[in-house]
């Protein structure tokens, strides 16, 4: 594809008289808010479309966004991470995993830091180049570190297909997918956080389908709305929601029609639940242990499966944050960035001290980007 035709699809998305008009529109109908809105933007894409284009500054006083759960990245509790960096020492592995995981600090190092020291440790862009991996490797055992939303776990489920049909025996996974509404309930459940609209993620939405979150809406008469990541997606999502409080209603909402529909994609689904399986419970970074939270290998394939492999030399100590760190309090919506006394100063994108910091899609790492660093 050209980059014209590229920009084609997106530039609608990003017009300036559209968002203006949106805008508009929103502050005409804020008045009629009975109460402040509070919008948990639960995905990490969002965060950083919201921080990029400033929307949050753009909107009523009372209307805010509150960053929530956010990136996969940065939910995964520093043991998991450590168990990622023990694979990684073991003679003749190969440890693979998705881009920004490699930099997250663990309790003592993290993975950037493991492979200085020696450590065969691949980011991937595709997981299945771990295929091909194990199959150039045949001396090695190659390890998959899957993390991710529900966004990439068909990919991971195809890996763990391809893997068992062609019979390698030098492939293994260690499977870490977090799932979107349990996180969702978590947080309201907590009931700190003063959320009272959400917007859905749109990549997870489009495997998944927009009826996970009906039980949410259900059970906590709040609207959702699952959106796009462009400035007009967001703003509309906004505009939708403003117009649901004003009508008295509680209801999710397609915003992202455009990919998403409430059924989702049912062959990646049943792609999902042969090849990975619901773990009864896991450990969030700052949100603790969630039931029925994350996907892990399915046990018909225990002989792919490194969590079973190395179960000897795993870590398994809970370990939290650093105490200066509010990751916590900001993947529950309690805190901002700028809340934190080392933002832009012991902690930076360079240097990051908690998991917010490290992905793109980190709030903390968002807001420094765009702005608010204290001087
Ligand atoms: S993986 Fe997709 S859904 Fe998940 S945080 Fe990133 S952009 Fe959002
Ligand atoms: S600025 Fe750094 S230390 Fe502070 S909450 Fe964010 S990631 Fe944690």
């Amino acid at each position: 594809m050209s980059d014209l035709a590229l920009k084609d699809l997106y530039q609608g998305f990003r017009d300036p008289e559209t968002i203006k008009a949106l805008l508009k529109q929103i502050a005409d109908k804020a008045p009629g808010l009975k109460e402040p809105l509070k919008i948990m933007e639960v995905c990490g894409g969002h965060t950083h479309s919201i921080m990029k284009y400033g929307i949050h500054q753009a909107l009523p006083d009372n209307i805010e966004f509150i960053h929530g759960p956010g990136c996969p990245v940065c939910v995964m509790p520093k043991e998991r991470i450590d168990q990622a960096i023990a694979l990684a020492q073991q003679p003749d592995v190969i440890l693979t995993t998705l881009g920004d995981m490699i930099r997250v600090p663990g309790s003592k190092s993290s993975l950037a830091q493991a492979r200085a020291q020696g450590a065969d440790v691949r980011p991937l862009y595709d997981p299945m180049d771990a295929v091909k991996l194990a199959q150039e490797n045949p001396d090695k055992t190659v390890i998959y570190f899957a993390i991710g939303f529900e966004t990439t776990t068909p990919m991971t489920a195809v890996l763990v297909q391809m893997a068992d049909q062609l019979g390698l025996t030098n492939l293994l996974l260690h499977v870490n997918h977090v799932l979107v509404p349990p996180a969702v309930h978590a947080v309201m459940a907590d009931g700190q956080a003063k959320v009272n609209a959400f917007i859905g993620p749109s990549h997870v939405s489009v495997i998944t389908g927009a009826k996970v979150y009906q039980p949410i809406v259900d059970a906590y008469q709040t609207p959702v709305v699952v959106s796009g990541f462009e400035p007009v997606d967001v703003l509309e999502a906004v505009l939708m929601l403003v117009e649901q409080k004003l009508a008295d209603k509680a209801e999710l909402e397609i915003q992202y029609t455009r990919a998403v529909t409430i059924d989702g994609n049912t062959g990646a689904q049943a792609m999902v639940d042969k090849y990975l399986a619901v773990r009864p419970e896991f450990r969030w970074r700052g949100l603790g242990n969630i039931p029925n939270s994350a996907l892990g290998l399915s046990p018909d394939y225990p002989h792919l499966n490194a969590e079973i492999k190395f179960k000897d030399i795993l870590p398994s100590e809970e370990l939290d944050d650093h105490k200066a760190c509010m990751c916590g309090d900001i993947l529950k919506g309690l805190a901002k960035p700028t809340d934190c006394k080392v933002f832009g100063r012991g902690c930076t994108p360079q240097t990051p001290m908690g998991s917010c910091m490290v992905s793109s899609e980190g709030a903390c790492h968002a807001h420094f980007k765009y702005g608010e660093v204290i001087l």
